[in-house]
C-alpha cells in the first residue's frame, strides 16, 4: 500500500515509512500531515485520508559523520574530474595529486590532494602547478558532511505530492 515520505520539522526528508507507521505516528501525536493521498483509511470510530507527506514536530538530529580521507572519497568530492584539465575520468584513470609536492613537505590530507588524470600527473611531475604551467580549477578542501540517509528512489516511483519536498541528497534513480 502507499508509501509515505517523512519529514524533519525542518522539512528536510528524513525517510520512506509505511501508512501504518505514520498513522500510528499521528495518533501519537508526533508527527503532523503535509500532505494526503485520494485513498481513505476505514476505521470502525474514523475515516481518514492517508497520508503521502508527515512533518515530524520534534527535531531529529542526524548523526552525520566526517567524511573519511578515501582514494574514492577525494573523487567524489572532486567529481571524478581531473583538477588540472577539467576532463572526467573513470576512477582506474585516476590518481591523486599533491598540490604542494610531497618532496617539499606537502602533506597528505584534504587541503592538499587533488583528483588528476595520469597525464597531468605526469606532466606536473614535483613540481607546483604554476611551475608546470598548469592551473588548479578548484582548491582542494575538506568537505562537508555528507547525509547520513539517503533515499534512493525511483523517479516513476515518487508520488506527485512528495515532489516539492526532495532534495537534492535524494538520488532519484531512473
Ligand atoms: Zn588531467
Amino acid at each position: 500500500m502507499e508509501q509515505v515520505l517523512l519529514l524533519n520539522i525542518s522539512y528536510e526528508p528524513l525517510k520512506i515509512i509505511n501508512w501504518k507507521k505514520a498513522i500510528s505516528m499521528l495518533f501519537l501525536g508526533k508527527v503532523e500531515v503535509i500532505e494526503e493521498y485520494n485513498s481513505e483509511i476505514h476505521a470502525i470510530s474514523f475515516t481518514i485520508k492517508v497520508p503521502s507527506v508527515v512533518r515530524l514536530l520534534t527535531m531529529v538530529k542526524r548523526n552525520k559523520s566526517p567524511v573519511k580521507f578515501s582514494r574514492q572519497n577525494i573523487y567524489a568530492r572532486d567529481r571524478s574530474n581531473c583538477q588540472y584539465c577539467g576532463a572526467k575520468f573513470p576512477s582506474e584513470e585516476l590518481t591523486y595529486d599533491h598540490v604542494l609536492p610531497k618532496s617539499r613537505g606537502g602533506r597528505t590530507e584534504w587541503e592538499n590532494i587533488v583528483t588528476c588524470c595520469i597525464n597531468c600527473n605526469r606532466k606536473k611531475g614535483g613540481r607546483l602547478p604554476h611551475e608546470a604551467g598548469m592551473n588548479l580549477i578548484r582548491r582542494p578542501f575538506q568537505p562537508d558532511w555528507v547525509p547520513s540517509m539517503r533515499i534512493i528512489i525511483g523517479f516513476k516511483e515518487v508520488p506527485h505530492s512528495w515532489r516539492d519536498y526532495l532534495y537534492w541528497h535524494i538520488e532519484l534513480v531512473e
